[in-house]
């Protein structure tokens, strides 16, 4: 079972938690107008076997989204932070 340590929370089961998708994402530039830069950020997503940063929400808890670095191979997690900057 995957269980997260929400900052403010403390350790909690996933299923209080919801997937946000791809943190390392990079969202294109608001004004960029090339239409293959937003499909790639929209559509286009690796699936990686090894550590990926992931966005979670804690929605039946504090409602903070945090950013998650997972080891897809075995779930056990890295670190946990806030996804505010
Ligand atoms: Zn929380």
């Amino acid at each position: 079972m995957l269980r997260i340590e929400c900052p403010c929370c403390g350790l909690r089961d996933h299923d209080e938690f919801r997937y946000g998708g791809d943190a390392s994402a990079v969202r294109p530039a608001h004004d960029d107008p090339d239409p293959e830069a937003w499909y790639r950020y929209v559509y286009i997503r690796k699936n990686p076997a090894g550590l990926h940063r992931e966005f979670w929400q804690h929605v039946t808890g504090c409602r903070q989204w945090l950013v998650v670095e997972r080891d897809t191979r075995n779930h056990s997690i890295l670190s946990v932070g806030f996804a505010r900057k």
